[in-house]
Parts: C-alpha cells; structure tokens; sequence
C-alpha cells in the first residue's frame, strides 16, 4: 500500500509499505479517506525544522529535559507524513463491540489508553500507559504508526481511540478533529464556557489553523470581547470575518487587561508580553511547542495562570 512521506524541507514522496494486520483482539484497521494539515506538518514543509533544532542543540539553546528530543533523529525526514484524518472502519479486532465495518470515525493523533489517571483526568495527550510521545506520523518515540495519509493504517486500543462521527455531520468540516480542532477547543472552552463576559486575545503566528479555530469557538461563547493578533493579512481577514477585533503586533491599541489569552507563538517575548497583558487571575494558554532552554518551565502545550 501507498503512505506519504516526508523526506525533507519541501519534499513528500509516496513509499510502498506493507499493510497493517491485527495483533491484537483490541485492534482496528481504518482506511482514511480525508486528510487535513496539522500546524506542524506545515512548519516541516517550509522550514528545515530537523536543521534548525540541530544547531539549537549544538548550540545549547534546546531543552533536553524532554527525554525524546535527546535522540539524534528526532524531527528527521525520512518519516510517515499526516495526523489529522476522517477514516471508515476496515477491519475489526475480535474484541471490539459497538462497531460496525465502513463506519466513519475520528482517530485522535496521539494513542492513549483511557484508564490510566492522567487519561481519567482527561488528559489523554499526556497518558501514561503509551507517553505522549506515542502519536501518528512517525515524530514520536516509536516511529512505528505510520501516518495518516495512507492507504490503511491500525488503530491500538480502538475501543477507546476510535470515535464515531454522529449522523448527519459534515465528514469534511471533521478533517481537522485529531488534532488542531480540539487542540483549540482546549484553549478556550475550559475559561469561557458557562463565564460570560471574558475578554480574550488569540495571538496567531506559529500555530496558525489553531489560533483561528480558537478565535472561531470564542465567538460562539458569550465573551465581552474577542481580539485578535497576527503578522498575516490573510489570517487578520478571516478572524475579522468571523467577528474579531484584529491587531497587528506592535499596536498601541491593544485592551492590555485580558481574562485568556490563547498564544500561538513560541518566542519567550511573547510570553513575557502575555504576562503583561493578563490581568489578575487571568489564564494564557500556549499552543505551541518550546524548544528552548530558557523556556523550559513551558516545555509542552500548558497553561498558566498568572
Ligand atoms: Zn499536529
Ligand atoms: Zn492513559
């Protein structure tokens, strides 16, 4: 079967690989039949993230407390391309129940167990049963899921990773619900859903299809007020369509005093700038993923309450 690869900056190829079979009475096989870019997979198509992060390390800038970035090969090409899909239940392990062949579902980019304390917490991206580096893709620790713009590929423990779309939905407004939609979802409804009145800022810039799915679920909310901020003209349009104030870095016009600001950039200005900008009690919510030393006490996607 055909799985998209990428080799390096600029470069996918499709490689030949065998198909996946059931292990396990706990396995599935799903063939995905939409795909969508995570913020990431763009950062490694236009930036020689592997080259970067190379001397960053040399350098001794990189936060080596996070275990799977000590191995040399990390965030190298060649590796399995795509975590985000929409996918139709092939195959079945003899254990499953409540499922159904060419059912539509949603495979979320990293594997959890769902019974562990962290997964119980409702953290399933930290679980401790797999380790949060155990995802899609191929980036992660074990290399061994593939990716998701495959032909085929298994889903470990699918009675709790595969989720059934409801009747009715739109397969094509889910492409995006392994990772990026909920990743946003994440940062916002935990501070605004049942609080009205909050003021919320959405920095783009880094995670950019992230930053305007928040901007997107905080309209939805009953906020006081929604700003956004961005270098791209582009994204500035499309947050201001769906109803944000838009600002371009720099701008004296900013509130300063927001209740969440949801960052998706990952320099340690803007974190500093966001302290600044919070007003007490009020929460910032990083999107993204800090390499560097200085800001290691933010080493994976957090949040802090200032
Ligand atoms: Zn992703
Ligand atoms: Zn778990």
């Amino acid at each position: 079967m055909k799985q998209l690869t990428f080799i390096k900056k600029g470069k996918l190829e499709w490689h030949e690989v065998s198909e996946p079979k059931i292990e396990n009475p706990t396995d599935a096989i799903v063939r995905p039949f939409i795909a969508a870019r995570c913020d990431l997979d763009a950062g490694f198509l236009h930036h020689d993230i592997y080259g970067k992060y190379r001397i960053g390390k040399l350098l001794g800038l990189t936060d080596e407390k996070v275990p799977e970035f000590t191995r040399p090969d990390v965030l190298k090409g060649p590796f399995p391309m795509g975590h985000e899909c929409v996918a139709e239940i092939v195959e079945l392990g003899k254990e499953l129940t409540g499922f159904r062949k060419g059912q539509k579902v949603v495979i979320p980019f990293q594997v959890s167990c769902g019974t562990c304390p962290v997964c119980s917490s409702g953290l399933t991206s930290q679980c401790e049963t797999y380790g949060a580096f155990d995802m899609y893709s191929g980036i992660g620790k074990h290399k061994i899921r593939g990716g998701m713009i495959s032909d085929l590929f298994l889903v470990p423990n699918a009675q709790h990773m595969l989720i059934p779309i409801p009747e009715g939905m739109n397969w094509i407004d889910l492409g995006s619900a392994s990772d990026n939609l909920p990743d946003a979802w994440s940062r916002v409804a935990p501070e605004l859903i049942n609080k009205p009145g909050k003021k919320v800022l959405v920095i783009g810039g880094a995670t950019k299809s992230v930053s305007l799915y928040a901007v997107a679920f905080a309209m939805k909310m009953k906020t006081e007020q929604v700003d956004f901020m961005d270098t791209s003209k582009e994204r500035l349009l499309i947050a201001q369509k769906m109803g944000a104030n838009t600002f371009r870095p720099g701008s004296k016009d900013l509130d300063n005093r927001y209740d969440l600001i949801v960052n998706g950039t990952n320099t340690s200005n803007s974190i500093r700038n966001c302290i600044a900008w919070l007003r007490p009690g009020g929460v910032c919510q990083c999107s993204n993923i800090f390499l560097l030393k200085e800001l290691r006490f933010l080493s994976f996607k957090c949040m802090l309450r200032i």
